[in-house]
């Protein structure tokens, strides 16, 4: 009994100590994160429009965080592959992923997922949105939007339209496109459309829908035929586009939200040093000039956990709806 009654508050005290010891380096390592580089999984082809904000922002990010933030490219079934990664990496702030509004799609488009959208993911917050435009082959026969329009409709089943997979945003644009013009086309997907870009280029597909992050540089240059922005207004940055609403499409709008997520479980420390990074990478004179230079508006007001979380609630809502409606799926 004695002995008992000695070990008890000696036993206490062991498991006390094994548990400080226990979780003193956890929180050691929280404390100090990082330490090491950070990965940043794009869910789409390198070189692409996602890639660019991504490389942008990790190279904003790194001088706040005071460690590199490595961008991988995981492309391939509209995003959703690379998405999956992030959802079963560690929670320890060293995988994040970039991804759009392809997020919010893929749980109405896809009848299997292997990851579950709304627990396997820890917001991070909202990054940049970005236009989408309508561009074709260089030698394309149509040199306005009218023109565009009629010879599409005319043509139809003998044109091809890239887009970058089931759920990516030239996908959604090029559904809502088609559906407002009455008219189909053969849709090709590739793993991004950085190489749905090369093939454009090299004359293979006919058009498609991409966003101003990796069509401005081509639009520039002479090498695309750009005919119109799919947002409500112009883009500064292209401003002798006109929009698809003004073009006779009336109500026509996509715009292509960019948000920041960690794995579900990741501590609130190491998020909330993420995010203070992302706000910093955000505001960056040299990110946001870049950015306007592409067309893509920064939203650095809504770079917090609850502003992401609170879209991907009514993004996913509205457009489970449409594409229930519609009856697209992917297997
Ligand atoms: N974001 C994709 C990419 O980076 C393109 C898309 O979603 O249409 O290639």
């Amino acid at each position: 009994m004695g002995l008992q009654k000695n070990a008890a508050p000696a036993a206490i005290a062991a498991a006390v100590l094994a548990g400080v010891a226990g979780l003193a380096p956890a929180h050691a390592a929280e404390q100090n994160y990082p330490t090491r580089p950070v990965t940043m999984i794009v869910p789409f082809a390198a070189g692409g429009p996602t890639d660019v904000v991504a490389r942008s922002l990790a190279e904003a990010m790194r001088k706040s965080l005071g460690q590199t933030v490595v961008v991988e490219n995981v492309g391939g079934a509209g995003g959703t592959i690379g998405t999956a990664r992030v959802a079963k990496a560690p929670n320890d702030g060293y995988t994040v992923l970039l991804m759009h509004i392809g997020f919010s799609t893929a749980p109405a488009l896809y009848r299997k997922l292997s990851y579950d959208q709304a627990n396997d993911f820890q917001p991070i917050g909202l990054t940049v949105d970005v236009p989408m435009t309508i561009v074709a082959r260089d030698n394309f026969p149509a040199n306005n939007i009218k023109e565009f329009l009629d010879y599409v409709k005319a043509n139809a089943s003998k044109l091809s339209m890239a887009n970058a997979g089931i759920g990516s945003a030239s996908h959604l644009c090029g559904l809502m496109f088609m559906s407002s013009i009455g008219t189909e086309f053969q849709t090709i997907p590739y793993k991004g459309t950085a190489p749905a870009m090369n093939d454009l280029l090299g004359k293979q597909v006919d058009f498609m829908c991409d966003q101003t992050t990796n069509t401005t540089g081509q639009i520039k240059a002479g090498k695309v035929k750009a005919y119109a922005v799919t947002s409500t207004s112009r883009v500064p940055s292209l401003p002798d586009l006109p929009t698809l609403d003004e073009s006779g499409l009336k109500g026509f709008s996509v715009g292509i939200w960019h948000g920041l997520w960690a794995p579900k479980g990741t501590s609130p420390a190491v998020v909330a040093k993420l995010q203070s990074a992302l706000k910093a990478g955000l505001d960056d004179p040299a990110f946001q000039k870049r950015m306007s230079e592409l067309g893509a508006i920064v939203l650095a007001d809504k770079a917090t956990p609850a502003a992401l979380d609170t879209l991907v609630k009514s993004e996913t809502a509205k457009w489970g709806a449409v594409i229930k409606k519609a009856g697209v799926y992917a297997d």
